[in-house]
């Protein structure tokens, strides 16, 4: 079955090169082979593809992972989304006894204090629920772009997430900022209030901060970190490798009590 879709996955990689997102999307439901998931963040890229599953009926299930740390205009978002096209978005929540585990351990910020604390939130908050909002399904779509950061250019539309066991999709990769922005005003698409206020990529409120100008889309992302291992954990590399195990406890509990200033 891994062999199939990794194959199916090739096929599809070269296919999309010559369609439109909308066909891209139509392709994968057609061929996944099972159930298609997309997973937004409600950032304008996932709102685009939003659009384009619930204006066009797509049998795709759309779904969210509420960390329970997001931005008020991300909320607010979200219901006008559900209210301009009567459905809804399905939210996933953290487990709540490693939620209490994690915040007990390292305090409610402590992602600020080591990135392995920042890792544990995100294990917590975001890849466990996103494993349980992919199960099962034959096919991820994500709103990935290949100009986003360094991390994300030697991506594919399509590849087989070996870890994950299924075929992930992203049908706007080769889509810039600038178009995906005149498509969203073009058809009406709602966006996140933020992005007018210079966020260009939105995710959790203590973790996100407004961009400069010249500075890359993805630097007020986790902006006190190494830029270079700034992802969540969310998307595996090239080479399969899984996501960290999200079940583990920080391997100094209470210790970011001895970094918080005195
Ligand atoms: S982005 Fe920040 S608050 Fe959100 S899950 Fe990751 S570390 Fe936690």
């Amino acid at each position: 079955m891994s062999d199939e879709r990794r194959h199916l996955a090739a096929e599809l990689n070269i296919g999309f090169a010559a369609l439109t997102p909308l066909e891209r999307l139509r392709s994968l439901v057609e061929r996944a082979g099972g159930p298609v998931v997309f997973t937004t963040s409600l950032g304008i890229e996932d709102q685009m593809i939003t659009h384009l599953i619930f204006a066009n009926d797509l049998p795709i299930q759309v779904k969210t992972l509420d960390t329970g740390r997001l931005f008020p205009e991300t909320y607010t978002l979200w219901r006008e989304t559900e209210e301009k096209y009567g459905r809804r978005i399905k939210a996933l929540y953290p487990q709540a006894d490693a939620l209490e585990a994690l915040v007990n351990d390292q305090g409610i910020d402590g992602f600020y204090y080591a990135p392995e604390f920042r890792r544990n939130c995100c294990g917590v908050r975001k890849v466990e629920p996103l494993a349980r909002a992919i199960a099962g399904a034959g096919g991820w779509v994500t709103g990935l772009r290949r100009d986003q950061s360094a991390n994300r250019s030697d991506m594919d539309f399509v590849s087989f997430d070996g870890a994950r066991g299924l075929i992930k999709a992203n049908p706007i990769f080769d889509w810039s900022r600038d178009a995906i922005v005149a498509f969203t005003a073009e058809h009406g698409v709602p966006v996140n209030a933020l992005h007018a206020k210079n966020f260009l990529s939105i995710g959790c409120a203590p973790c996100t901060r407004a961009t400069r100008p010249g500075e890359p889309e993805r630097a007020g992302r986790w902006w006190w970190e190494e830029e270079t291992k700034r992802e969540c954990g969310l998307h595996v590399d090239g080479a399969d490798r899984p996501a960290r195990d999200v079940t583990n406890r920080p391997a100094r509990a209470g210790a970011a009590f001895e970094r918080l200033p005195q």
